[in-house]
């Protein structure tokens, strides 16, 4: 099938193309083009403009700081394959291994994969994880989203139509954190059915100080695992403290679709958080400087 008729916009300038979101009925943004342009040849979406921002100067990058802000034009390739980022949160290479194929990567970028929004998105669970803040810019102004505000419903952003996201800011816990990132998906390269990231960062004395656990695929949004964190908070996550975070995780609400039933996510849940706990656990330097 081909998309129905639109008008195509190439803007040069960020502020050309928030003129065009702000002046056009019924527009698109369209960055990589890997979720957009088959929801369009399938007629999922319908639009009368399609704003292709991939000249617009100023929207890529990576920039370490206290805090890891990637610019929302940034293709998934180079997030996965950026030495700095890599050494500072690899979870984040962790969780891009799993997203699509070589050459969905090469196009697709995070702010794309943030403004589609699937429920089962890796770079989503990424940003849940890692407590993103999305940077949004609109004619009106600038406009900073926490990542709990972010979800409005099923595939339904915090975005106003005239809003473009310009980056997204991660918190990364101390370094020396352990990490983990695991999915089960039918196919290499398909969306999970379940996806589990973790980071747990220990303090001197080898208790847990810094817990998080992501998981994707339950719901409209990946969800932290917010009874499982605070369990392991103080621990030196032990085989039975991973154990009982694990155990919480098959008790979270999940949906059944054509993929697994509701039971079948809450077990893959439990098996996924034991793994990805016990693997980011034998990761963590342990309060030791390394
Ligand atoms: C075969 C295949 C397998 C895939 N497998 C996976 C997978 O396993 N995991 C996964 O997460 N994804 C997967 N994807 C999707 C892929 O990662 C896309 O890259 C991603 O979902 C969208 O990124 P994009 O840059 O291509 O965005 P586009 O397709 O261009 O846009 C997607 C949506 O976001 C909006 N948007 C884009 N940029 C912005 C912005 N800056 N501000 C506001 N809104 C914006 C667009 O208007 C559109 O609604 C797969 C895709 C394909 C084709």
């Amino acid at each position: 099938m081909k998309a129905s008729r639109f008008d195509y916009h190439r803007p040069a300038t960020r502020a050309e193309a928030l003129d065009m979101l702000q002046t056009l009925e019924g527009a698109k943004i369209l960055a990589g083009g890997q979720s957009l342009v088959p929801m369009l040849n399938m007629r999922y979406a319908f639009v009368d403009h399609v704003v292709d921002i991939n000249r617009v100067d100023g929207l890529s990058g990576i920039e370490i700081g206290g805090n890891v802000r990637i610019g929302a034009m940034t293709r998934q390739r180079h997030i996965l394959a950026d030495p700095a980022l890599k050494a500072r949160l690899p979870v984040v290479a962790a969780a891009l291994g799993f997203v699509g194929h070589l050459h969905t990567r090469n196009r697709g970028t995070i702010g794309g994969s943030l403004g589609h929004m699937d429920p089962a998105a890796e770079l989503f669970g990424i940003a849940t994880l890692l407590d993103a803040t999305i940077h949004v810019e609109s004619k009106r102004g600038p406009r900073a989203v926490a990542i709990a505000d972010y979800p409005q419903g099923y595939m339904t952003p915090n975005l106003d139509p005239d809003e473009m996201i310009v980056g997204i800011s991660l918190a990364p816990p101390a370094e020396g954190h352990g990490w983990s990132f695991i999915e089960f998906a039918q196919r290499h390269g398909d969306f999970a059915v379940v996806a589990v990231g973790t980071t747990l960062a220990f303090d001197a004395a080898g208790k847990v100080n810094d817990a998080r656990i992501v998981l994707c695929g339950m719901g409209i949004a990946p969800l932290r695992l917010a009874a499982g964190e605070a369990l392991l908070m103080g621990t030196a996550a032990e085989p039975a403290a991973i154990a009982a975070a694990a155990d919480l995780a098959t008790r979270q609400d999940a949906m059944s679709d054509a993929l697994a039933s509701e039971r079948y996510r809450r077990h893959l849940a439990g098996v996924l958080t034991h793994r990805a706990l016990t693997e980011a656990r034998a990761r963590a330097s342990h309060g030791k400087v390394q």
